[in-house]
């Protein structure tokens, strides 16, 4: 029997859902080893049970936690993705403003009728398994946690910063063009995909396992930077690692 599994989400951009959309020939290879049993976005089914649940956005109401809930215990395995999932990613931006007054610049009027409340990531409400990081995720890692999920092995993350691979495809360095770059205390896995498209890595993948502030710290001086500079741009995606 192929192994379930199924996508869903919450308060999101659906760029996640997306990624795994565009993987075309790789996403019918998958195909061929499960059996997709919900996505929102390509069918209305619902079942009782599955293998995997590959979670997409934030929580930010009650009628959310309640059906993460559900979700949560008809999964065997649960795996946040993205950044909106597994520590609120953009979204908490908006818990440095009152709900409330959030509510009324964007809804005005309407406001009352729309009860949302500060964005929570999923491991605020329910057991996580495993997380995909990014915003969006990269395909191919999605392709990778799930082929070990499928041989029930534990998923691996790259364990070194963003500046590995930067600096192995030999792109050139934003701090030499005077940007602020996290890629050396930024998760690698995406293949320094922004510094790539000439713009500078904002640490939409959190920060990677012991990270190497030294050299860091040595770098921000030679440009005259401080470690409050780094810490307000890395506040962008990863808020939710201070709550
Ligand atoms: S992590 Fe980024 S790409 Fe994924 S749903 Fe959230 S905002 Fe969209
Ligand atoms: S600091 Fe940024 S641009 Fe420079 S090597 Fe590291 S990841 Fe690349
Ligand atoms: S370069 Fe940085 S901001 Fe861009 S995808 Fe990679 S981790 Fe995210």
């Amino acid at each position: 029997m192929k192994t379930r599994i199924g996508f869903f989400d919450f308060t999101g951009c659906e760029g996640c859902q997306l990624t795994v959309m565009n993987l075309d020939n790789d996403l019918l290879k998958i195909l061929q080893l499960v059996e997709v049993v919900e996505f929102r976005e390509l069918m209305s089914e619902e079942v009782t049970k599955l293998d995997i649940a590959f979670i997409e956005g934030s929580i930010t109401r009650q009628q959310d936690r309640d059906r993460l809930q559900t979700i949560r215990e008809r999964s065997r395995i649960l795996v946040a993705l993205g950044a909106c999932a597994e520590n609120g990613g953009v979204n908490l931006l908006a818990s440095e403003k009152a709900v409330a007054e959030l509510r009324r610049t964007i809804y005005a009027s309407d406001a009352a009728h729309l009860l949302t409340d500060k964005p929570l990531p999923l491991h605020k409400v329910v057991t996580v398994d495993y997380s995909i990081p990014g915003c969006p995720i990269d395909g191919s890692e999605f392709l990778a946690v799930l082929q070990a999920l499928l041989l029930e092995r534990e998923p691996d993350l790259p364990q070194f910063a963003v500046c590995v691979e930067c600096k192995l495809a030999e792109f050139p360095c934003s701090f030499d063009f005077g940007e602020i770059c996290l890629g050396p205390v930024t998760r690698a896995g995406c293949h320094a995909i922004c510094i790539e498209g000439g713009d500078r890595c904002r640490g939409c993948r959190g920060l990677v396992d012991n990270p190497r502030t030294t050299p860091y710290h040595r770098i921000l001086e030679e440009h005259g930077l401080t470690v409050q500079e780094i810490l307000d741009q890395y506040r962008t995606f990863n808020i939710g690692d201070e709550i």
